[in-house]
């Protein structure tokens, strides 16, 4: 349902923290190649306060809604149904409005799906790091693509267990944990792919893989890093020092940005356009974290 009330279309990202969110840049170039009118806010939302606050946007009715960490599974609670494929990842990053209902939808999967190499199918072997929102839709992500072998590698040993047990009981795979993936020397030479689903990296600090863990890796071996502030990740560099090919997270935000604006909007943005306002940005966190460096 569109936002009468407004003067024109507005549209929210709420999460904590978002002050350094990329997506108004991103919705605002996609509003602006499209000629729509219409603005992106970021808005903090706390945990303490996420029930009161999501009332409160709801009878704000903007357009659309994006949910970022830490509130994308909690938020499906609140919402009057979910997409077939929020239902099966079990959180949502986009809300719409189907009439008077508000439908909470994860554009993070099909993000995650597009801009996954062509040579990841039938047959290879994943490695995903993390057991959170961004990890089910990746683990979707390669199942769709029929990757035969997911291994799960987080923190928490259990917790990567159930993970499997739960999202992919029909897929070969081990869950092990982050601290003794180094020694699974022979899980790590069989990967075709790793992808971190944790937020590790996040502003140039730490790193999911060991050297040793990334030595393991067979040289054919791509490394998928979701974290895009700072675009080189520790791992990302340490992956590419090794010689593999590695890819940060800048072109799922996109592809993500891009899939709800379709939603919110029925227009397709020019990924290209949202690149391009993007970059600079992209290019500001590099240098301060390089900066902030030691
Ligand atoms: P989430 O639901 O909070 O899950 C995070 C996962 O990482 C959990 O398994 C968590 O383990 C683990 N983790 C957190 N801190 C850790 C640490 N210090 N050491 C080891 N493991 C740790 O978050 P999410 O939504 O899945 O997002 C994960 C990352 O992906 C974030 O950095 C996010 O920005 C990124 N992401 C990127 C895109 C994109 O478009 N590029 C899209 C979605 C997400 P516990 O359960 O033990 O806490």
């Amino acid at each position: 349902m569109p936002s009468r009330s407004h003067p024109v279309p507005v549209y929210v990202l709420i999460g904590d923290p978002v002050a350094h969110s990329l997506s108004p840049v991103l919705h605002h170039a996609a509003l602006a190649q499209a000629s729509l009118p219409g603005r992106y806010e970021a808005v903090t939302l706390s945990t303490e306060h996420f029930a009161e606050g999501l009332r409160a946007m709801r009878a704000f009715r903007p357009q659309g809604v994006n949910v970022t960490i830490p509130h994308k599974v909690a938020v499906m609670a609140h919402l009057d149904g979910l997409t077939e494929v929020a239902r099966q990842i079990g959180a949502v990053n986009t809300i719409f409005w189907e009439g008077d209902r508000w439908i909470g939808d994860n554009t993070d999967y099909l993000g995650f799906l597009r801009t996954l190499p062509e040579s990841l199918g039938n047959g290879s072997t994943a490695l995903i790091l993390g057991a959170g929102g961004a990890a089910r839709a990746v683990a979707l992500a390669l199942r769709e693509r029929g990757v035969t072998t997911i291994h799960v590698a987080a923190r928490n040993e259990d917790a990567a267990a159930g993970f499997r047990r739960q999202i992919l009981p029909d897929r070969l795979g081990e869950a092990q944990s982050l601290t003794d993936l180094p020694t699974a020397g022979a899980l790590l030479s069989g990967c075709d792919l790793v992808v971190n689903a944790t937020p590790l990296g996040t502003r140039g600090e730490g790193c999911p893989l060991t050297v040793e863990a990334v030595a393991a890796l067979p040289d054919h071996a791509i490394v998928y890093d979701l974290v895009y502030r700072p675009r080189v990740t520790p791992l990302i560099r340490r992956a590419r020092h090794r010689g593999l090919l590695a890819l940060d997270g800048l072109d799922m935000l996109i592809e993500q940005a891009a899939l709800s604006f379709e939603r919110w909007t029925g227009h397709s943005p020019s990924r290209q356009a949202m690149r391009d306002a993007v970059l600079p940005h992209a290019l500001l966190t590099e240098v301060a974290v390089s900066e902030s460096r030691p």
